[in-house]
């Protein structure tokens, strides 16, 4: 049999290259990270929550083809952040118009006078290198904490991309003196579909594949033997693969191999990632904020992000009514999440923000997801290279953003998966 574990973006890419594998999924449900989940207000309104913002930007034309089949609601959007008890369009760097004349004046003298000629070799220098120390102390440092949970000297770079957008200093002024500045988000269209939620641009092929008995849910995959190529699951089975592909985290994956190398065993144990504790408000009224989502820079909210489903399709929510979630960060290090001050939080946020009284909530949930987004220190590519190598030396071979435990896109988890099953 060939098996692929895991019925998130990149098991279902690999399933759609090549239908003749079986996927065995731990949940009762396919999407991972890209699923919904529905929560009911008292009177038994239905709200949809995707798992975080989710939206899609995909230029790649296999992606494309598998994705738009579906309807499409398509979105230019000019996201905007909450700092300082206001808001600026988002990148706050080339948009301070909103700021006092004292910030602008200390943020644009250090955004000039920063230093150059530096290289920088972890992610405190890259920023202090693209927008000086006063935007750094300001902005950049208490954002990144909230969102990467991490002392960011710690962080490598190797993730950044085009994550950031490093504006001249024509921009920059430009953007002090006035809020009409065009729109320099590194992704300009942003689609999602009419139904379904983004689980839907996968659903006619998950509904293939259910109908076809070809994904088994409810198995927690939890041993693997690979001298005798099978599979053990929580539920009891076991099962024998001649072709391997796993969606799973690099850790989950090594720690069902009992006899991997010590060296293996520790590269993964050195593999940290941040988790997400996601709050989600259904509210009996439309809410005053016209961004599908938007960031939160400042940490007396413990939310680095928002996002609103209302505006992503009205299919999300009862008519006349709107919804938003939070998305509050820990690393795999980290404390735990207390509901209880996760939920109160972004109650006052509401509050803060002037979108919504406690009283305007009919339906609330909240939830953890475990694997959100890798954390890059400085030896983190290098040890999930070598376990990646070792993977696929012994015939197991690792897809998605956390089997390539790198920064992808849904976009490029299904390709990973649809790449692999094409060469294996
Ligand atoms: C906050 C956030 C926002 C994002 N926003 C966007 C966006 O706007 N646009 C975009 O394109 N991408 C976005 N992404 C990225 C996107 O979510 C991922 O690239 C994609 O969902 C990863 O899919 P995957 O299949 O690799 O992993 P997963 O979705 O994690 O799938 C892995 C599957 O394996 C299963 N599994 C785990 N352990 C076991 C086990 N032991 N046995 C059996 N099964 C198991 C899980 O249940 C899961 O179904 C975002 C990610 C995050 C964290």
């Amino acid at each position: 049999m060939n098996v692929i574990l895991g019925a998130g973006m990149a098991g279902i890419g690999a399933f759609y290259r090549d239908g003749s594998f079986e996927i065995f999924e731990k949940e009762d449900h396919a999407g991972g990270l890209c699923g919904r989940f529905s929560v009911k207000s008292d009177d038994d309104r239905i709200f949809y929550f995707d798992k975080a913002v989710h939206l899609s930007f995909t230029e790649d034309p296999v992606v494309k083809e598998a994705f738009f089949k579906v309807k499409q609601n398509i979105y230019n959007p000019v996201p905007h952040s909450w700092f300082k008890d206001t808001w600026l369009q988002h990148p706050a760097q080339n948009n301070l118009f909103p700021m006092t004349a004292e910030f602008k004046v200390n943020a644009l003298k250090d955004f000039i006078n920063r230093n150059q000629n530096d290289d920088p070799s972890n992610f405190k220098q890259w920023l202090l290198f693209q927008y000086g120390q006063y935007l750094y102390d300001e902005l950049f440092e208490p954002y990144n904490k909230k969102y990467w949970c991490t002392d960011l000297e710690e962080m490598d770079i190797c993730w950044v991309g085009n994550r950031f957008y490093r504006p001249n200093i024509e921009e920059v002024l430009y953007g002090s003196y006035t809020d009409k500045t065009p729109n320099t988000y590194y992704a300009k269209e942003m689609r999602y579909p009419e139904i379904g939620g983004y689980r839907g641009y996968i659903d006619g092929i998950i509904s293939i594949a259910e109908n076809i008995g070809k994904i088994h849910y409810g198995y927690v995959a939890d041993n693997i033997d690979l001298s005798n190529k099978t599979i053990s699951f929580k539920n009891g089975e076991r099962i024998k693969y001649d072709k391997l592909i796993s969606s799973l985290p690099l850790p989950v994956v090594i720690k069902c191999i009992k006899d991997a190398p010590s060296e293996i065993k520790n590269n993964a144990e050195s593999l940290e990632y941040t988790s997400i504790a996601l709050v989600s408000f259904g509210f009996e009224k439309v809410i005053n904020c016209k961004d599908i989502w938007f960031y939160i820079y400042d940490t007396d909210i413990l939310a680095a992000r928002a996002y609103l489903p209302s505006l992503k399709s009205s299919e999300n929510v009862p008519e006349g009514c709107s919804s938003i979630q939070f998305e509050i960060y820990r690393s795999s290090n980290g404390k735990p999440f207390d509901p209880v001050v996760c939920m109160q939080n972004c109650i006052y946020a509401l509050k803060k923000m002037n979108l919504a009284d406690e009283r305007d909530i009919i339906a609330k949930d909240f939830r953890t997801v475990e694997y959100g987004n890798i954390i890059f220190r400085k030896d983190t590519r290098q040890n999930a290279a070598c376990i990646i190598k070792w993977l696929e030396s012994n015939g197991i071979y690792p897809i998605g953003r956390f089997g390539k435990w790198d920064y992808l896109w849904s976009d490029q988890s299904f390709l990973s998966g649809y790449e692999t099953a094409s060469v294996t």
